[in-house]
């Protein structure tokens, strides 16, 4: 079975399209349910999706539970709400400033509170030229997780979503071969680092994933799934998309 993270980013505009959507996940989940689907809106719409019986992720969250911190959302709040998956560290936040530092303290409030994080990982196309793909991936994974060692060990579940930044939102894919090589690579970081059970790490390929390529990331033995963002919120592809996932 594969894993299908639905990153919806800031879209859409209106809680009638959400929920159009959302009825079109619900519909979708239930036809295709040799798919792990995982839904993550934006907060506004998550108390809404919730209607539709979907498996949600936060896009993000703030690493205090409660408090003076306009603007922010706490991983206690969600999971009062019933949301058990965040997605920390897209390279959208990096972008806006978030540092390694404060994606190791969001990893570690998910954690704290029994959500599982997606913790995204990549390196930048200039990175990549430079030949610096594994030493900024290593970089990355350290930094957010080696101080958060204890909590790990007893995590029931982390996901790992690979996530070239060159390659997300430009329909410039990743080599599913090459990606499968890298998130090898990745898994070897986390291992030789930690004490987590194999089974208790689900990898994820993200970057321009739509109906036409999955099969080819889905078919690597590496790849539990895929994290989809445009062509998440494109309903003949999520149709599509989730349709060749149940074939797995
Ligand atoms: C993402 O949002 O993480 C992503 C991979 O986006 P896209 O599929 O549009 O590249």
């Amino acid at each position: 079975m594969k894993t299908i993270i639905a990153n919806f980013k800031m879209n859409p505009s209106s809680i009638e399209e959400a929920k159009q959507l959302l009825e079109l996940y619900k519909q979708e989940g239930k036809k295709n349910q040799n798919v792990d689907l995982i839904v993550a809106p934006p907060f506004l719409y998550l108390s809404i999706a919730k209607q539709f019986n979907l498996e949600l992720a936060a896009q993000n969250c703030f690493y205090e539970d409660q408090g003076a911190f306009t603007g922010e959302i706490s991983p206690l709040m969600l999971k009062d709400l019933g949301v058990h998956y965040v997605i920390i560290g897209h390279s959208e936040r990096r972008q806006l400033g978030e540092t390694n530092e404060m994606i190791s303290k969001k990893i570690q409030a998910v954690l704290r509170n029994h959500l599982i994080p997606i913790l995204c990982v990549g390196e930048t196309q200039q990175e990549r030229k430079e030949g610096k793909t594994q030493e900024v991936l290593k970089i990355q994974l350290e930094q957010a997780l080696l101080p958060n060692k204890d909590y790990l060990l007893q995590a029931e579940k982390i996901f790992i979503a690979y996530e070239p930044v060159w390659a997300i939102g430009t329909g410039d894919f990743c080599d599913p071969r090459e990606a499968s090589e890298t998130m090898e690579f990745i898994k070897n970081v986390i291992v030789s680092h930690f004490d987590i059970r194999i089974s208790n790490l689900i990898m994820i390929y993200g970057g321009s994933v739509d109906s036409k390529n999955i099969d080819n990331f889905l078919k690597q033995v590496e790849i539990n799934g895929v994290l989809v963002g445009g062509a998440s919120i494109k309903k003949e592809e999520l149709v599509k998309i989730l349709a060749i996932a149940n074939s797995y």
